[in-house]
């Protein structure tokens, strides 16, 4: 009998986040991360849902040390790798490219494929990889399964996820659309229809995922048709450190003018830039609490405007490439917790058949919730995301049937 529980890793490019969850009942044994690898001092915090949390305090060089006492601090809770309850490790990888459109159970072949993904994920796909090889080389016994940022955006049509640049060059550098944050994206949209009492293949919805990160996407009937982010997660939205749609020519002109480099100009535009290139802050708390007052104000309610502006413009156009929208749903750190966005958002589209109750609006709740007014024609609702239970499902999905000894 296979278990019930599966370990949903997260390795990004300094850090490991982790979540063991059990599929009967979606309750979490344990959470944690390892924070700052590769720097003096690493921190590891392990949360187990029995007991106190703890924290290490360690050089932590790289993803195998990390992964090496992430297991350490489970199988002093009784939940390690060789438990006979856990079922597999899902592992969250970036980058999908064209070829993988769906979870994979992860085998020599597969990690060679997210490894050619490389250049276009310079970022991230090493990590992800790190982390896989080094849980594979633990965990020998357990299969493992890669749950793709790109894969719920593959079902957008040709038209919508090519660039109108030449042909030839496109195809031959993997220039296109890939879409990011797609296992979000895949949860709140199902989500937001569940909240609605209808199935997500009746339901058609924009999800704004406002995070550090930001991205929004039309799904049509339960399937992606368009999303903001492309070739990399800098397009799109205005974002805490990215600038999201610029003219391309911004580079040329900085080249030119400015003498920049090309790795300069990468690290202005994702780093520098967004919130944090408007005002100084990257943070929409910060960015709110500065709009009410004092010498800088004027600076934070700019970008503030600029944030909303984008925003509002990516909401009309995928009421546009839907024709009929059911639902607006606002998830991630922003989007669940910043009222003033929402409403800022969905001011003056009232003639679309979209605005938000004030009350509803301002309560704080834990779970998804409509904050539209009753009598509205389009719900507007928030939407509390859940990346990990959204890669455990998909992962157990995959490998519950399998028999034991064919992995
Ligand atoms: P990530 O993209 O790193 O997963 P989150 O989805 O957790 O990030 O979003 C983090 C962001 O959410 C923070 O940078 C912050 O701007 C924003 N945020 C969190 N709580 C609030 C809040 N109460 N009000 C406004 N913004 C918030």
């Amino acid at each position: 009998m296979r278990g019930t529980r599966v370990l949903v890793l997260n390795s990004g490019s300094s850090s490991v986040k982790y979540q063991l969850l059990d599929m009967t009942d979606g309750s979490r044994p344990a959470v944690g991360l390892v924070e700052r690898i590769g720097e003096r001092t690493s921190l590891l915090r392990h949360s187990p849902a029995d007991g106190p949390p703890r924290e290490r305090e360690e050089p932590v060089a790289d993803h195998e040390t990390a992964l090496k006492a992430v297991a350490e601090e489970l199988a002093h809770d009784g939940l390690g790798l060789d438990s006979p309850e856990l079922a597999a490790i899902g592992h969250r990888v970036v980058h999908g490219g064209r070829r993988f459109t769906e979870p994979t159970v992860i085998d020599d072949a597969v990690v060679d494929e997210i490894e050619r993904l490389v250049p276009v994920a310079p970022l991230h796909n090493p990590a992800n990889l790190a982390g896989i090889r080094t849980a594979r080389a633990l965990a020998p016994h357990l299969p493992q399964v890669a749950v793709f940022d790109t894969a719920f955006h593959a079902t957008m049509p040709e038209y919508a996820a090519r660039y109108a640049v030449d042909t030839a060059v496109a195809d031959e550098h993997r220039v296109r659309r890939y879409g990011f944050h797609g296992t979000s994206h895949a949860y709140v949209s199902r989500k937001a229809a569940e909240l609605l009492g209808r199935e997500p293949s009746e339901t058609n919805v924009i999800v704004l995922h406002l995070g550090n990160g930001a991205s929004a996407s039309a799904v049509a009937r339960g399937r992606c048709v368009d999303t903001s982010m492309g070739l990399t997660p800098l397009e799109g939205l205005v974002m805490g450190t990215r600038s999201g749609d610029i003219d391309p020519a911004v580079v040329f002109h900085l080249t030119r003018v400015a003498g920049m480099s090309v790795d300069e100009i990468d690290i202005l535009l994702n780093k520098r830039s967004g919130l944090l290139g408007l005002c100084g802050d990257n943070d929409m708390r910060d960015v709110l609490r500065r709009m009410e007052s004092g010498p800088d104000a004027e600076a934070a309610r700019l970008a503030f405007d600029i944030y909303v502006h984008r925003l509002r413009k990516y909401i009309g156009a995928y009421y546009a490439v839907l024709g009929r929208v059911d639902v607006v749903a606002f998830t991630a750190g922003v989007g669940e917790n910043a009222a003033a966005v929402r409403e800022a958002a969905v001011t003056g589209l009232e003639g679309l058949g979209l605005a938000v109750d004030p009350e509803r609006n301002a309560a704080r709740g834990g779970g998804p919730r409509l904050v539209s007014p009753p009598t509205a024609r389009v719900a507007v609702a928030v939407v509390p995301t859940d990346e990990e239970l959204e890669i455990a499902t998909q992962t157990y999905a995959l490998v519950a049937d399998r028999p034991v000894d064919e992995t």
